[in-house]
């Protein structure tokens, strides 16, 4: 998209230590598409490293003009995360042809900017790329995993008073990054409307477990035992919707998509630290058998009680069709007509 000097809502897109997943998640937006969402919120993409025509100096200009004010800065939006190595320095990851680290770019643009936008959990929280010993020392703009602080420190604000926006996802749901610039562009975006890790709570006030299709085996306890069986994946497979904040199985992607309902367990990517769960993605890890991870505001003791009341009282067809790759028992056919 070329650099328009036309009124409206400028967005900066910055890409730093990432795959650039989170923008090619954006590209898949389906209705609207990401132009066209754009295009009708009045937001004026002022340059993006992969889908912008400008590079090399006529991208430094739109860089600079926002520096010195040339050109107003509504949103700067960061994708991935922030390498602070070499000792501090930066220069693991130098902006090409500036001489400068890509961490003295984003403080400068974020010190003049009226929102900070992090786009993914690389940019929020350090994600994949802060994982393993993270040789690069990458972090997230106001976050270290769970840690306030990250590359601009907890007392960043932007113009607007907010903290970073931390639009966390790996990849982030498209229309979670397209609802956040729309609200911000329309001024109806205030501090109350984040959560404490900073996420917009219009998508992270829900758990993934909401809208799974998976919820009737999870009722029962009726567990997957490998990939590709039907039952809740909770119990072996290391799913943890029922703690994980994100909309994903009510905000289908791109209408209809989801881990869970893809047969993936949700491996919690919206939430800090998600990269090192300290076990195989795959698994749930037990303790005597009982999963580690329960149920967000449920008690122990009452989970206990109520899976093993639960799976004595299984149907057949719910247990016999959680550990199969379709259905093999199908609903009794009943009468519904109230008398
Ligand atoms: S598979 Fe995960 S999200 Fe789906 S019902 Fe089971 S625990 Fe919930
Ligand atoms: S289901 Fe879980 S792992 Fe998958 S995108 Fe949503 S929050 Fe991330």
């Amino acid at each position: 998209m070329a650099h328009s000097k036309k009124a409206g809502f400028n967005v900066l897109w910055l890409q730093s230590g990432g795959c650039g997943g989170c923008s090619m998640s954006l590209l898949c937006a389906d209705t609207p598409d990401f132009y066209g969402a754009l295009e009708a919120a009045d937001i004026n993409l002022l340059w993006h490293p992969s889908l912008s025509i400008e590079s090399g100096a006529e991208a430094l200009r739109i860089l600079q003009s926002c520096i010195d004010g040339t050109i107003p800065l509504h949103a700067l939006c960061v994708e991935g995360s922030l390498l602070r190595g070499p000792n501090g320095t930066g220069r693991f990851h130098m902006l090409a042809g500036t001489g400068k680290p890509m961490i003295d770019w984003v403080r400068a643009l974020a010190a003049v900017s009226l929102h900070t936008v992090a786009v993914g959990t690389c940019a929020a929280y350090g994600g994949i790329t802060a994982a393993g010993g993270n040789p690069t020392d990458a972090t997230g703009l106001q976050y270290d995993g769970d840690q306030i602080g990250g590359l601009l420190g907890a007392g960043y604000r932007s113009r607007s008073g907010l903290p970073v926006i931390n639009v966390a996802g790996c990849p982030t749901h498209p229309n979670w990054v397209l609802e956040t610039l729309m609200a911000l562009a329309a001024d109806l975006f205030a501090e109350g409307q984040i959560d404490a890790l900073g996420r917009p709570r219009f998508y992270a006030d829900h758990l993934v477990h909401h809208g799974c299709t998976r919820n009737e085996f999870y009722e029962f306890k009726a567990s997957a035992e490998k990939p590709s069986d039907l039952g809740c994946m909770m119990e072996h497979m290391g799913c943890k919707g029922t703690q994980v904040h994100a909309d994903c199985n009510t905000r289908p992607w791109n209408g209809e998509g989801s881990c869970t309902r893809g047969g993936y367990a949700c491996i919690a990517c919206t939430e800090p630290g998600f990269e090192e769960p300290g076990h195989a993605f795959q698994v749930t890890p037990k303790i005597a058998g009982i999963p580690i991870g329960l149920p967000t505001d449920m008690p122990k003791a009452w989970f206990v009680a109520l899976a093993s009341l639960s799976k004595s009282a299984t149907p057949k067809r719910v247990r016999e069709n959680a550990v199969a790759d379709h259905i093999v028992v199908v609903p009794a056919i009943r009468k519904t007509r109230l008398k």
